[in-house]
């Protein structure tokens, strides 16, 4: 069942950052050299920079240079441009850090930890036993995962 939390349930860390959605962002100015970072790649569609603080050394973010807040609005010609960026990057992080592995994440709105809203892309090289918790994860109930999957699916088809 879902809730929709009203403004006066609303926590005001949580408002503060909806009110983000039309303001500039860090990254736009990033974007523009107007704010440093350590760049790591460009190319027409797409470019790359260090996370300033790091889940480990180099931990790389890339945004797409046409901006958009994040998943929900980023249109298929720039995700696909993203995607491939992400892609090379990950191979080239793995090798640069000595890594064992590497994460993509990506965080959609407050509730999902998004703190910039310019949609980006987090490639984290992993070493093992670095202790980084991803997330715990929960069970369904009996039949409740059916019921899930027909929902989703029928948000595809409409
Ligand atoms: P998210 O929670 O996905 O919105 O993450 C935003 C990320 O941006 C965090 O990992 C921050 O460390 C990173 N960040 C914030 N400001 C800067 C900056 N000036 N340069 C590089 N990374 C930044």
């Amino acid at each position: 069942m879902s809730h929709r939390i009203s403004e006066q349930e609303m926590p005001l860390w949580y408002a503060l950052e909806m009110n983000h959605e039309k303001e500039e962002t860090i990254f736009d100015k990033i974007l523009r050299r107007e704010i440093p970072a350590n760049v790591v790649y460009e190319d027409n569609q797409t470019f790359a920079f260090l996370d300033i603080n790091p889940v480990n050394p180099g931990h790389v973010l890339v945004i797409p240079k046409n901006p958009s807040r994040n998943i929900l609005d980023i249109d298929e010609k720039n995700w696909l441009a993203l995607m491939g960026t992400v892609r090379k990057l990950a191979r080239a992080v793995k090798e640069a850090m000595g890594a064992d592995g590497i994460n993509i994440d990506i965080n959609n709105e407050p509730a999902a930890g998004q703190i910039i809203f310019y949609t980006h892309i987090h490639i984290v090289p992993r070493f093992a036993g670095d202790a980084h918790i991803i997330r715990p994860h929960k069970n369904y109930a009996e039949g409740e995962a059916n019921k899930v999957a027909e929902k989703i699916k029928s948000r595809l088809a409409s």
